[in-house]
């Protein structure tokens, strides 16, 4: 709905108002003709869009009534809206365009949690839902998964199609968007899909490191792109990571991705975490103790629909055993889950460990003095490993790689971060590696 349940009581209290009016100076069949088929259609926060059947009638009814109307809104919504008036044909346009951007209404900005994880993605995402194709085209949005991407950009959908009816919004994974393109070229259809595509004013393309990457592909997307962006029509791209990360995307693709600005969101803080967690409880309707709270909050610290599965797997046992949610309901339901991140807790042992089975030698190679090229590299990766996923210090991370000094692990890890930099290859063999540590 385009409005709330109390907007539409507002709107039908002005009409019987209207009605009373004209009834008591007996002018019933005018009100038939010409008010009752008003509808209301959607409520931004200046506007009230307002729908009538017949243009003649609409416009009659603009011309004889449109001031006593615009004058008896204050009346009833206790302040003053613009109205503009549309035919009931258009607005069935605009409503098929909405049920085809397959926007998720359940995201929006008031229900997205801001911390210093995200506040800059926030900002960003709200000045561009304030003012499409003005503030930064394209707006890239990156982070890892769970992290609210795709809830941000729901929320900027959502917002620019409440501000502005009449705007097209369209948000396509880049799945959906390659299926259709591969469609469309076997059907013998792609002006029809270009042409869709264009006509756009808002296109939000998200997952963009599944586009596919055929050339074709691609092709049109760069000529979408162009193409809307000529018509200073807004972009937003949502990704896992950044453009210059995205070796699949074709360069002249991938550098208009920076034209704009490029945000990212990082893991939320425990703060946050537990102010998320809050809302969710709330928006579940369930009551969760503070202890629990914090319990969740201390334990899980990846990614936000983690959060989600503890409380709505917490629910669920709460319900299934006809208990309150406690402490010791949480230790027991949540186990599995929790117990599998405790026992991967990350330490330099376990990566060098991980690392050294990868690359064929031992963890006491690592640890020890050889400098061998083929003993070198594992220890330099596991020394980088441990910089990025543990909190210890350099010192310590020394310590642990059998008491080098932190000057050499500072070394060491700046030197795998421009390899990694220089050579996808080995960056997706590091991350490959963080991924089995994460997974250990
Ligand atoms: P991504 O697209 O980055 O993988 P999603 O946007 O799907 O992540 O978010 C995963 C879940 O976490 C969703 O249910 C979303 O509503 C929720 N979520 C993410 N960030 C926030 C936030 N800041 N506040 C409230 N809920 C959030
Ligand atoms: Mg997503």
């Amino acid at each position: 709905m385009n409005y709330t349940p109390e907007e539409r009581a507002k709107w039908d209290r002005l009409i019987q108002m209207i009605r009373d009016t004209l009834e008591n100076s007996g002018q019933i069949a005018i009100f038939n003709t010409f008010i009752r088929p008003l509808k209301l259609y959607a409520v931004s926060s200046d506007t009230l869009y307002i729908s009538g059947d017949n243009a003649f009638n609409l416009n009659h009814m603009k011309q004889r009534f449109g001031t006593m109307l615009y004058s008896m809104v204050p009346v009833v919504f206790g302040r003053r809206y613009e109205l503009e008036y549309y035919l009931e044909s258009e607005i069935a346009r605009m409503v098929d365009r909405q049920a085809a951007s397959a926007l998720n209404e359940k995201y929006t900005f008031e229900n997205f949690i801001v911390g210093p994880s995200n506040n800059l993605a926030y900002a960003t995402s709200l000045a561009v839902a304030q003012t499409p194709g003005d503030a930064y085209n394209p707006l890239f949005i990156y982070g890892g998964v769970g992290l609210g991407k795709t809830h941000l950009i729901n929320a900027i959908g959502n917002y620019i199609t409440r501000e502005n009816p009449r705007m097209n919004v369209l948000l396509m994974t880049s799945e959906a968007m390659t299926n259709e393109l591969i469609e469309s070229i076997a059907n013998r259809k792609t002006s029809a899909l270009r042409a869709r595509l264009r006509n756009v004013d808002v296109l939000m393309v998200d997952d963009v490191q599944f586009l596919s990457k055929t050339k074709a592909t691609q092709e049109e997307f760069f000529h979408t792109f162009n193409s809307l962006h000529d018509q200073k029509k807004q972009i937003i791209i949502a990704s896992d990571r950044p453009p210059k990360e995205l070796p699949e995307i074709q360069e002249r693709l991938r550098s208009r991705f920076e034209w704009g600005l490029t945000v990212d969101i990082q893991r939320p803080d425990y703060e946050t975490r537990v102010a998320i967690l809050r809302q969710k409880a709330e928006d579940m309707g369930i009551e969760v103790p503070e202890e629990v709270i914090d319990y969740i909050a201390q334990s899980v610290n990846s990614n936000i629909r983690e959060l989600e599965g503890c409380l709505t797997n917490l629910n669920a046992h709460a319900e299934l055993l006809k208990q309150p949610i406690s402490l010791e309901l949480a230790r027991t339901a949540l186990a599995g889950r929790i117990g599998a991140q405790a026992a991967r807790a990350i330490t330099p042992e376990l990566i060098i460990e991980v690392v050294a089975r990868h690359y064929s030698v031992t963890p006491e190679d690592i640890t020890g003095k050889k400098r061998s090229q083929d003993i070198a590299l594992p220890r330099q990766v596991a020394m980088y490993i441990c910089r990025k996923m543990t909190a210890l210090s350099t010192p310590s991370i020394g310590r642990a790689f059998g008491n080098r000094d932190h000057t050499t692990v500072l070394h060491n890890c700046d030197k795998v971060a421009e390899t990694m930099e220089a050579d996808f290859a080995f960056r997706k063999k590091v991350e490959e590696l963080m991924g089995f540590v994460e997974n250990n």
